[in-house]
């Protein structure tokens, strides 16, 4: 079901009109339907009932404190890729007990806190890290759960820029390394060897690379067992993609059931990491247009909205339906959809065939992952609001930003005379 939809010929989130909503909280805004998050979570669930299994949202995809919320309460785990992420989560209400801990970069300092907090697992990405993980580990008395991240060198075949798990990226441990590298994490005095993990990318729309890295993950499991190595738990990471346009994303339920064929009889815990899956089409950028300009070449429509709310088409060059919200009977044009940023790559969408007129209102479609979430101050704008629709209530869950707030953390020169 789509929780965005046309009634009377105005676009609603749920039971409440957007128009409604850019009046009370003003544009650009980003709405969420609660309906849709909830769904989204539930339906990935489904197919893994009678499974041991763990569904952790990935945090960066969207970590607003009151979509964390609404995951822990439905029962998820979360994905974290710092400490920051972590500070997210417990403020959140989030299981530390069910968060698995990613990334390459880990400070000592990120270990420490994630040890403390008690989480689920690590997620480690080289010897090195294991090294250090097992050092911070000794200091404080402590003893890390880890998977190893192994990188199985299949094509993904999505952007180059969200493709992780082919041999040059820096993702992982290189397949071929895994069992020596496991073999030296078994001898560490204060690493538990918990899963085996594996992420090959984002936005992926086809079943088959899934499938193939699964088999791999599952040889290197079945080879550490004869190693004496027990895994508890598969990683399979995040990736599943959404439609934006007119991709056929693999089901959940297919998702499912081709896993849970894999597996087998062993005995072993499912963790998934999904993050744009869950969130991706629960949620719009509501933006306004400010103005209209016609040159020689091209339509332009200038709204209030830009490449700082909403990066993935100037970064990705990634493609965003765009409807208005009360669409006009009068004669479509073909229209550049722009922000007010001084770039040339400050696009929302390319050719769109639109009726406008100055001051309309536009909702930017599938916005709900990775939008809010890599929104910068770029030209000092201030980040937008975000409110969450509950049937026919709205929330506001984080106020805009404030001009001055951009810039309180700074400091003048000491005068010199
Ligand atoms: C980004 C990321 C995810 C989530 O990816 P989606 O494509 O949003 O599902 C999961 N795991 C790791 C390690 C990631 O970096």
């Amino acid at each position: 079901m789509n929780s965005f939809t046309f009634k009377n010929t105005s676009l609603y989130a749920e039971d409440v009109a957007l128009s409604d909503i850019a009046t009370q909280f003003q544009t650009p805004c980003y709405v969420y339907s609660k309906l849709a998050l909830t769904q989204a979570f539930d339906n990935f669930r489904a197919g893994f009932v009678g499974t041991d299994h763990l569904v952790c949202f990935a945090v960066k995809a969207n970590p607003s404190l009151a979509i964390l919320n609404l995951f822990a309460n439905l029962g998820a785990g979360f994905d974290i890729v710092s400490g920051g992420e972590l500070a997210r989560v417990l403020a959140a209400g989030g299981d530390p007990n069910k968060i698995v801990f990613s990334g390459v970069g880990k400070t000592a300092a990120e270990m420490q806190a994630a040890l403390n907090a008690g989480i689920f697992c690590f997620n480690v990405e080289s010897a090195s890290e294991l090294i250090r993980l097992n050092k911070v580990a000794v200091a404080m008395g402590k003893v890390a759960p880890v998977s190893l991240r192994v990188n199985p060198n299949v094509d993904a075949k999505t952007h180059p820029y969200i493709s992780t798990g082919l041999k040059n990226n820096k993702f992982g441990v290189a397949y071929e390394d895994a069992l020596n590298i496991y073999l030296q994490a078994a001898a560490m005095s204060n690493i538990a060897i918990h899963g085996v993990d594996c992420h090959i990318g984002s936005q992926i729309t086809e079943l088959s690379p899934f499938l193939d890295a699964f088999d791999k993950v599952l040889d290197l499991v079945d080879a550490l067992k004869q190693n004496n190595i027990h895994i508890r738990h598969i990683d399979a990471g995040g990736g599943i993609g959404i439609c934006y346009s007119d991709e056929t994303p693999p089901d959940f339920a297919a998702y499912a059931s081709a896993m849970r064929a894999k597996l087998g009889e062993r005995n072993i815990k499912l963790v998934f990491e999904p993050g744009r899956a869950l969130v991706g089409n629960a949620g719009v950028l509501l933006t306004k247009v400010e103005y209209l300009k016609h040159t020689e070449s091209k339509n332009f429509a200038i709204v209030d909205a830009a490449m700082n709310d909403l990066m993935r088409p100037a970064l990705y060059d990634a493609y965003h339906d765009i409807k208005a919200v009360k669409p006009r009977d009068s004669s479509a044009q073909i229209y550049e959809i722009v922000g007010p940023v001084c770039e040339s790559g400050d696009f929302l969408g390319h050719d769109r065939n639109l009726a406008l007129e100055e001051g309309d209102l536009l909702a930017i479609m599938s916005a709900g992952a990775y939008g809010m979430s890599m929104s910068s101050n770029y030209n000092t704008r201030p980040r937008a609001a975000e409110v969450m629709v509950d049937d026919d209530t709205c929330h506001l869950i984080r106020n805009r930003e404030s001009i001055n707030e951009l810039f309180a953390n700074e400091k003048l020169l000491p005068v010199t005379s």
